[in-house]
């Protein structure tokens, strides 16, 4: 779904609902609160809050197709909503609140909150657990290198790692990936991150030769790819995770860098997401019906 399409198909708040109500209601309308399948819906009025609204004689509740989800309540017009949602989940990379603001002619406060509250939606998609062969790898993302005064970076010392945010993330070769913000890249906070995410019937997990991964033999397979002497060994490399690295970093360098470390688990959700569903016919689509469905 593109912008225009998007525009076209839902110009006012009535067509957002219809759309979203054919999703949620498919199999008929029924109350978020107590499940009571025989609503009534309240006669259409000029009042805009009251479109999509319903009633339930049962729990004596009123009710809109939004009730219940992360955009219950919400005063932003859904057509604003199906826009940034285009946009974000359209572009390659991610959108800065301040490009999507000047696209839409939106506050910049205004399209930030909306991407969060999207992008939380994004973090609560389960990929499932990883199967076939998996790569497990981390990666540090955060402070912006400059060419200049590179001292200044790492004010910390060492190698330059300290002010970065470490992720880890695990990928099921041609499948999925799961990535997510860490407090710390230790041998037990990686493994307890591999064993949530990895299935136990895994054909095998390839990692770098660092220490951290010693654990992982245990419990699969362990294949490891030795960087300071080759990258590629046959099936064993972890060129699909540094590849899902280098989209995040090339998405947070290019339009985030500005913002604290605070918003990166979010972020870094939202990457996942899109590289979950880079094959769907329709990503947009698949948003809202996991949302609504
Ligand atoms: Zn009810």
């Amino acid at each position: 779904m593109n912008l225009h399409e998007v525009f076209t198909r839902f110009p006012d708040q009535q067509s957002c609902i219809d759309h979203l109500e054919a999703i949620r209601f498919k199999n008929g309308p029924y109350c978020p609160q107590c499940g009571c399948a025989d609503p009534d819906k309240v006669r259409r009025s000029n009042l805009k809050s009251r479109v999509g609204r319903w009633n339930c004689h049962d729990c004596k509740s009123s009710f809109n197709v939004l009730s219940k989800t992360p955009l219950s309540g919400t005063h932003i017009p859904l057509p604003r909503w199906f826009a940034v949602l285009a946009l974000m989940v359209n572009a390659k990379k991610s959108l800065s609140s301040h490009q999507i603001a000047r696209d839409l002619g939106l506050t910049q406060p205004t399209a930030l909150f909306m991407q969060e509250r999207l992008r939380a939606v994004m973090a609560s998609d389960q990929a499932g657990l990883l199967g076939g062969i998996v790569e497990a790898d981390e990666t540090y993302v955060g402070a912006k290198r400059r060419k200049k005064n590179k001292r200044d970076d790492f004010p910390h010392g060492g190698q330059g790692k300290s002010d970065k945010t470490p992720v880890v993330g695990a990928v099921s070769r041609g499948g999925k990936v799961v990535a997510k913000v860490a407090n710390d890249t230790k041998a037990k906070t990686i493994l307890n991150f591999i064993r949530s995410n990895v299935s136990p019937a895994a054909r095998f997990v390839v990692t770098d030769e660092s220490s951290a991964y010693h654990g992982v033999r245990g419990l699969w397979p362990h294949s490891v790819i030795n960087h300071s002497r080759q990258y590629v060994n046959g099936p064993v490399h972890t060129n699909t995770i540094e590849g899902f690295w280098s989209l995040l970093k090339r998405a947070w360098y290019g339009s985030h860098h500005k913002y604290t470390v605070g918003r990166m688990p979010l972020f870094v959700a939202e990457a996942a997401w899109k590289y979950n569903h880079r094959e769907d016919a329709c990503p947009w689509d698949s948003f809202l019906n996991g949302l609504f469905a």
